[in-house]
C-alpha cells in the first residue's frame, strides 16, 4: 500500500499511546476539490486535519502520524469515549459532499479505504463496533460521510457491523409505527448499546441521532422517526456486539 506523506501541523503537541487508538472515523471532505481539501487540512489557520485523505483515484495521503492526535472529530462521543480525537484515527474521503454536489464513492477510493481500514484494525485491534462515520459520533453537527457511503459493502469485508436481515423482508416494516412504550424504550436502549450518545429529553438531539442511525443503516428513508424497521435493525445490530 503506497502512502504519500503530506504532513499537517494540526495535531496535539502531546503524543498519545498507541493503546489509546480504539476507533476509526470516516469522513468526507465536503469541499470543491481535492487540492482545496488538502490545503485546508494542512493549513495551520484552519485547525483541522485528519490522519489520512483518500482521493477519488484511490491515492492515499498521510497528514498526521497515528501516534499523534489529529484534529478531525471535534466535539463528539461514542459509547464510553467522550473525546473521540484522543481515541481515533480519522480518514477523509475526497467528495464534494451535500453542500457542493454529493457523489457516490468510487471503486478505487473504496478499495484504498478498505486496505487502510484492514491494516489499522489489525494493528490496533479495533473492534467492529468502533468503525464509525463522523455523523455517528457528532449527530448534532455532522452528516458525513453521508447516505451514499457503502457501510454494508465494508461490513462484508469485516469492517464495521451490518445487520443480518434481508432488505426485502425489512422493507415491509418501513413506516410501520411503533406504539408501545416498551418498544420505544427498547430502541433507545439498543441505540445506546450500539454507541450513540444522546438524551431523549432533548428532542432535536434525539431526532438528529435517529437520522444519523438511519443514514448509516437505513439510507432509503432518513426522516428522524423511529419505525418498526429501525427497531428491528437496531435490535439485530445490538445482538451482534
Ligand atoms: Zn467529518
Amino acid at each position: 500500500m503506497k502512502i504519500n506523506n503530506r504532513y499537517s501541523p494540526n495535531f496535539d503537541k502531546k503524543k498519545r499511546s498507541i493503546n489509546s487508538i480504539k476507533i476509526i472515523v470516516i469522513h468526507y471532505t465536503g469541499m470543491q476539490s481535492e487540492r482545496e481539501s488538502l490545503d485546508k487540512l494542512s493549513n495551520p489557520k484552519s485547525k483541522v486535519s485528519s490522519h489520512f485523505v483518500i482521493n477519488r483515484n484511490g491515492k492515499i495521503y498521510r497528514l498526521v502520524q497515528d501516534h499523534q492526535v489529529a484534529w478531525q472529530a471535534g466535539k463528539s462521543c461514542w459509547g464510553k469515549y467522550k473525546d473521540i480525537n484522543k481515541n481515533s484515527i480519522g480518514i477523509e474521503l475526497v467528495n464534494k459532499g451535500h453542500q457542493f454536489g454529493y457523489t457516490s464513492f468510487n471503486k478505487k477510493q473504496l478499495s484504498s479505504l478498505i486496505k487502510i481500514c484492514k491494516n489499522l484494525i489489525k494493528k490496533y485491534k479495533i473492534k467492529k463496533r468502533n468503525v464509525v462515520g463522523h455523523s455517528d459520533i457528532a449527530p448534532l453537527r455532522k452528516i458525513d460521510p453521508g447516505e451514499k457511503f457503502p457501510w454494508k459493502q465494508l461490513a462484508k469485508k469485516n469492517i464495521g457491523i451490518w445487520y443480518s436481515h434481508k432488505l426485502s423482508l425489512l422493507r415491509k416494516f418501513r413506516k410501520v409505527k411503533i406504539f408501545t412504550k416498551e418498544d420505544k424504550a427498547k430502541f433507545v436502549k439498543n441505540l445506546n448499546n450500539i454507541g450513540y450518545c444522546f438524551s431523549t429529553k432533548n428532542k432535536s438531539f434525539f431526532i438528529k441521532t435517529i437520522k444519523a442511525f438511519q443514514r448509516h443503516y437505513r439510507k432509503e428513508l432518513i426522516n428522524g422517526l423511529v419505525d418498526k424497521e429501525c427497531l428491528i435493525i437496531a435490535q439485530n445490530i445490538s445482538k451482534k456486539l
